[in-house]
């Protein structure tokens, strides 16, 4: 393969087509501090670039590959095209941005390659470069600027669901649908509108307390993360994870000022925006003296144990996020650890379990979720067909890329329907909302996997369309929430 890889264009050179025919690499314009078109903060590491051995393997998991075929738009391509900037033979342009804009940040192709390639540190150190000297169309920086205006301020996002609640209440949407109006919008905001879930008014309002005592003899003392999004619409999700800790015997302390953890911002290369919500979380979870800080959204879980890495450089930080990182696991980490204590009643059911690409790919978290389950009896797990591509949520890239998402989407869900689930578990907001999106109004209900637990825990069922759940053979533990 690495003999027909385009040779970057000698200095000088006007630019020239490569091989792949997409890519016309201009002469270096040698940023002074960095290697060619790099700035000196963190260029993407020679070493780890020269890793790739041009092999492919990771070309099949790779979504985007699997939906254009194109090099470019490959680990491998992506890999080569970090190579031509750090020679300075192509520059941040719209067509090499595009390519990056494209990744999903995924890190299947991290789990396939053989050589170990850490293609997420690249992007890590790609994607701040690029927002750091690309200039992006009017249209597009306005609308990142409304998401992230929105998505990381739970008071604000909270302020929208109510506004959100109104919409679904007033009949509008389906007036809107029927006359196809929706269709007008651009994209991007119909894919904001799609993604809405169902908004409940209790959602909204509710909190979970400080501090919930652990039920029977305390083994652990742990901090919960709560989410932006999770927050404000799934916060029955964080309510369960409260429960079912309390009920294993965790005492769980929830920071009533915690914000966002920065995975959003980082993943979309907004790299001093992520720094400070991570110096934030960190001081506000300093103030609990905990032996785990546990987490129920697989990207913000997978930021927060890079803490240490992304706050090497800073003197006062650096020795802090190492240890903040080193406390952070989640939630199907912690309970697959903790030898189960309160007694689980039968849940029957066949569950479809998807592994969000954060929690399987990015933190190795694939065992633990599917030992949690397999506590509860009746409870049938099954994996997916194409288990390791992405289902296009992506944090925020379902609204960035609403063409490609919703084409891996649709994918995801053909695969869904093919092991026909009683119910679909997966352990990520976004991926709850986007494969909810494409399973439309037929969807098998969409849970996070610690509320399966949470249910078999205090006997109810989870679902109104899963059987009665049997009384259980010993006592269920009480509510702690
Ligand atoms: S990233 Fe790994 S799997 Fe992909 S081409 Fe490079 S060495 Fe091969
Ligand atoms: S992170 Fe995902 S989308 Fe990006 S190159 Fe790797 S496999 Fe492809």
């Amino acid at each position: 393969m690495t003999d027909h890889l385009a040779q970057p264009a000698p200095a000088g050179d006007a630019g020239s087509e490569d091989i792949f025919g997409h890519l016309h690499p201009s002469a270096g314009e040698g940023r002074a501090d960095g290697p060619g078109n790099f700035d000196a903060h963190h260029p993407p590491d020679k070493e780890l670039l020269d890793d790739c051995v041009h092999c492919g393997f990771c070309l099949p998991t790779c979504p985007t590959y699997a939906l254009w075929g194109e090099e470019m738009d490959s680990p491998r391509g992506r890999i080569y095209l970090m190579d031509l900037v750090r020679e300075g033979s192509a520059s941040f342009d719209d067509q090499l941005v595009r390519h990056f804009d494209t990744c999903l940040g995924c890190m299947a192709c991290v789990t396939a390659c053989p050589s170990g390639v850490q293609y997420d540190k690249l992007l890590e150190s790609m994607r701040p470069q690029i927002e750091r000297h690309h200039e992006r169309g009017w249209a597009d920086r306005t609308f990142r600027e409304l998401v992230f205006a929105l998505f990381p301020h739970p008071r604000r996002l909270r302020l929208a669901a109510i506004g959100g609640l109104a919409y679904q209440r007033s009949g509008l949407p389906g007036l809107l649908r029927r006359g196809r109006l929706l269709d007008r919008l651009p994209a991007r905001l119909r894919a904001l509108e799609s993604l809405l879930p169902p908004i409940r008014a209790r959602d909204l309002v509710a909190d979970p307390p400080e501090r919930v005592a652990a039920v029977g003899t305390p083994r652990r003392k742990v901090a919960v993360l709560t989410g932006c999004v999770q927050r404000v619409f799934f916060s029955g999700v964080n309510a369960a994870t409260v429960r079912t800790l309390a009920a294993e015997g965790c005492e769980v302390l929830i920071p009533p000022d915690q914000g966002c953890c920065g995975a959003l911002s980082m993943h979309t290369g907004r790299e001093p925006e992520a720094l400070t919500r991570a110096r934030d979380t960190i001081a506000t979870f300093e103030r609990y003296d905990v032996d785990t800080i546990v987490v129920n959204v697989a990207g913000c879980g997978s930021t927060m144990k890079e803490y240490g890495t992304l706050l090497r450089d800073e003197p006062d930080w650096a020795e802090r996020a190492a240890a903040f990182s080193a406390k952070v696991r989640d939630v199907t980490e912690v309970l697959a650890e903790l030898e189960p204590r309160a007694p689980r009643n039968p849940i029957e059911g066949r569950v479809a379990y998807h592994d969000a690409c954060h929690l399987g790919h990015a933190q190795g978290v694939r065992t633990a979720p599917r030992a949690m389950l397999a506590t509860i009896p009746g409870l049938e797990v099954v994996d997916l067909p194409e288990a390791e591509l992405c289902c296009g949520s992506a944090g925020v890239y379902n609204l960035l890329e609403p063409d490609a998402a919703a084409d891996l989407g649709r994918r995801k869900v053909a695969n869904v329907r093919s092991v026909q689930p009683d119910l679909v578990a997966t352990a990520n907001p976004g991926c709850l909302l986007q494969i909810r999106r494409h399973l439309g109004d037929e969807a098998p209900p969409l849970l996070h996997p610690v509320e399966l637990v949470d249910a078999s825990i205090r006997g109810v069922s989870p679902l109104p369309l899963l059987p009665p759940v049997p009384p259980a053979p010993v006592a269920a533990p009480q509510d702690v929430a």
